[in-house]
């Protein structure tokens, strides 16, 4: 008995493919492996090869026969051997006049004159309430496409991300780098003495970070054509938002009013001062100590520029481990670096009281424990900031965020909600795609692309990761095929002297489709942006693997591991 060849599924979105031409005929004996059809899948051609050894006794289609991806399109067995009869399955025939970009550009204007909201009975077309990552991306995406479009901000510009979150948590972040890395000059070969910092100049620094990108984002609104608002806006109904005394209309609006800091301690002394991460990042003077409670990205992202600056951490997290939602065996390693470090990690640890005690912040846990420490900073999430909505009849979660769906509408049907105010993993550029998302359903602009959020946590080393981990994968019921590479393993990573980490490719066994990338080790938060590319055109690990990467490079350890997943990865 022989073996049918069947049309392979080349990508993750191929259904059907077209023979352009066979390289072998009927009769030929042919190799396992040997390649023996071209095909045209309509986003590539590729060569098709037997999974078979023997004699090519049937070929079922034709060339310029369109077949169904798994269809039997030959047969290999023995010679003399009685041949199946089968009928190859066909694809269905479509007449498909491929669009040209000027088509597609020309479809998509008409598209957007047709549905333009009528402004004439409204001030503007579409009003965005808060000018965060998510609001004024949103407000400059509707003016680019023509609608009339303002924005209301009672800040900064820039929104938390800028001023209060992403950029000086980096800004920080960037300064404990160099006074670490300058620490391990030694190992370079270099002597540095007299090495020190000043925290003032480091605030300083990350101040003027901000104000140059804050005035930069306010530009760029003006530029775009977006009028600019500057008060608290409050909506009263779909159509109206007040700002002090003056009613603004809209056709649509935008909510994208973002979140602010939680606190969910109890029984903490009134003498206590509990700080959040705002207090944070305006702290004139650093403490000799700190506790972090809470042991999440933001947790864990402070207590690794703390420590770099020499202050005594512990993190107190109720959780089973730190960041909880990452890969485990990241989760792991980063406990191993920072404890390394000098931060005291408690995991599922509950706090019974907090109080002031000689001058210092007692914390008892339940477990008899007693942690004094000079300040203590509370990071166990944020809520919504719902000043702008709080009286409006819009449906909520429990937690207050704004439910909505996947085009971000509301239950308002003339209001979009995008960013923190929706809940979620609350990141800055899922925020502004958000926006993207709920200014394109204003026009009718459809964007049926699947949307790939990677995540960055700015510690030493540095996590990425996108798509699901190997426990999500296996509880979504994939057979699911893990290929780790380690940093140690790579050359660059060797001449940096960062060898700690890995990647980990998350992959079905069956298609090698991508499901997860999970990244810990240097410049994890550039590279993840490889994974996130193969996961947006459907590569497969195979087609991934096969991409050249210069060398020496990080990148080559993402090629080594879509490697392992594939077959065997080269250089462990
Ligand atoms: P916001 O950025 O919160 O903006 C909302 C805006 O609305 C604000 O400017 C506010 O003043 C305004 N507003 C609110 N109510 C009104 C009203 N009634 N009228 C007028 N204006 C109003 N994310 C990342 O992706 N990467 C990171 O590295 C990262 N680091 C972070 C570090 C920290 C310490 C924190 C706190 C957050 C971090 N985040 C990070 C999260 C990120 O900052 C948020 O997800 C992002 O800012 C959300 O954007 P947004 O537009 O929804 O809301």
């Amino acid at each position: 008995m022989g073996n049918f060849i069947e049309m392979p599924k080349f990508d993750m979105s191929m259904t059907e493919g077209t023979i352009t031409k066979w390289l072998v005929s009927e009769g030929d004996n042919i190799e396992e492996g040997q390649d023996i059809f071209e095909v045209e899948t309509g986003k590539a051609s590729n060569i098709g090869d037997s999974l078979y050894s023997g004699k090519l006794l049937k070929i079922y289609c034709a060339e310029g026969e369109a077949v169904p991806v798994f269809a039997k399109i030959a047969y290999v067995g023995k010679e003399g051997e009685e041949i199946p009869e089968i009928i190859a399955d066909k694809a269905e025939v479509k007449e498909e006049v491929p669009a040209t970009k000027k088509d597609i550009e020309k479809e998509t204007a008409a598209a957007i004159e047709k549905s333009k909201p009528a402004a004439e009975n409204y001030d503007y077309e579409c009003v965005v309430i808060g000018a965060g990552p998510g609001g004024y991306v949103a407000a400059i995406k509707a003016a680019q496409l023509g609608m009339k479009a303002a924005i209301i901000e009672k800040g900064e510009f820039g929104g938390t991300c800028l001023n209060r979150g992403c950029i000086p948590t980096k800004a920080f972040y960037a300064s404990a780098k160099v006074y670490e890395d300058i620490k391990a000059a030694e190992s370079f070969g270099l002597s540095v003495e007299g090495v020190s910092f000043d925290w003032t100049k480091i605030l300083n620094r990350k101040e003027g970070i901000v104000k140059k990108l804050s005035g930069g984002v306010e530009m760029l609104l003006k530029k775009n054509g977006v009028a600019i608002i500057k008060g608290e806006g409050k909506i009263t109904d779909g159509h109206t938002v007040s700002v002090g005394d003056k009613n603004i209309t809209s056709k649509y609006m935008i909510i994208a009013t973002g979140s602010k800091p939680v606190s969910l301690l109890q029984n903490v002394d009134d003498d206590v001062k509990l700080l959040n991460t705002d207090d944070f990042l305006s702290m004139d003077v650093l403490p000799e100590s700190m506790v972090i409670v809470g042991g999440g990205v933001i947790g864990v992202e402070i207590a690794n520029i703390l420590s770099a600056f020499d202050v005594k951490v512990t993190i107190i997290e109720l959780m089973p481990r730190i960041l909880p939602r990452a890969d485990e065996e990241i989760s792991d390693l980063l406990k191993e670096k920072l404890t390394a470090k000098g931060v005291e990690i408690i995991n599922g640890a509950k706090i019974l009281s907090i109080k002031k005690k000689d001058g210092k912040v007692s914390v008892a846990l339940e477990d008899g424990k007693v942690i004094e420490s000079d300040a203590i900073l509370e990071a166990v999430g944020r809520t919504v900031d719902d000043r702008a909505f709080a009286d409006l009849d819009i449906k909520r979660d429990k937690k207050g965020f704004i439910i909505v769906n996947k085009e971000n509408l509301s239950s308002i049907d003339s209001i979009y909600a995008i960013g923190d105010a929706t809940g979620g993993y609350m990141l800055a550029h899922e925020a502004s795609k958000q926006g993207e998302v709920a200014v394109n359903s204003m026009l009718g602009i459809k964007d049926e692309k699947e949307i790939i959020i990677p995540a960055c946590i700015f510690t030493k080393p540095e996590i990425a990761y996108v798509g699901m981990t190997e426990k999500e994968a296996k509880e979504a019921g994939y057979e699911v095929k893990v290929s780790k590479f380690p940093f140690a393993a790579n050359g660059k990573a060797l001449t940096i002297g960062e060898t700690d980490g890995f990647v980990k490719v998350i992959a079905d066994a069956k298609y090698g489709e991508i499901l997860g990338v999970h990244i810990i080790g240097p410049e994890a938060s550039n590279l993840i942006h490889e994974a996130v590319m193969a996961m947006s055109a459907e590569e497969t690990v195979k087609s991934a693997a096969e991409m050249v990467h210069a060398h020496p490079t990080l990148a080559e350890t993402l090629m080594e591991a879509f490697l392992g997943a594939a077959s065997k990865a080269v250089h462990i």
